[in-house]
């Protein structure tokens, strides 16, 4: 994602070698491309609208700082990376949410946004968003903070992004 993208050309990128292309397309697009063939194959910028967030997801996760992989709860007071097997309590919180989108045809889609591209839309990082919002609800609200959309990501409701 490239951020506020209107007025932006098409960006395409071919290469005769690989199998992967990269080229703007619209959702329909990329439904009838899910439909049609082999998904693992392509990947596409789409420019659309963000409509909103789909909420129950939660904004972000705890990963491995070795591996980036999601890590688990080993037991109350330790976490676990199962691609690692091993336990690790040092985990960096990332973004992970989904948003909802609509592009100029009116088709809508529902994207998954990972960390930098979260932190490019914030202006921060995942960590310092909880830190401020822990410091204003305490450290006992943890899920209410997982499900709330912090303020500084409700304001992209609305930009027009490349994707
Ligand atoms: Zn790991």
């Amino acid at each position: 994602m490239l951020g506020e993208a209107g007025t932006t050309l098409p960006t395409i990128t071919s290469s005769s070698s690989a199998i992967t292309k990269l080229e703007t397309v619209t959702i329909n697009e990329i439904y009838q491309f899910l439909q049609n063939e082999n998904p693992q194959e392509a990947s596409f910028h789409v420019i659309a609208k963000i409509v909103e967030f789909v909420e129950p997801s939660g904004w972000y996760y705890i990963s491995c700082n070795t591996c980036n992989n999601k890590l688990g709860k080993n037991n109350p007071t330790s976490m676990f990376c199962e691609n690692c097997n091993k336990e690790n309590n040092v985990g960096l919180i990332r973004y992970r949410f989904e948003i909802k989108v609509c592009d100029k045809n009116k088709d809508e889609a529902i994207f998954v946004v990972f960390d930098e591209d979260g932190m490019n839309l914030a202006g921060k990082r995942a960590a310092a968003v909880i830190n401020e919002a822990t410091e204003s609800v305490g450290q006992d609200e943890w899920q209410g903070i997982y499900k709330t959309t912090p303020e500084c990501l409700k304001h992209i409701i609305g930009y027009t992004c490349k994707f």
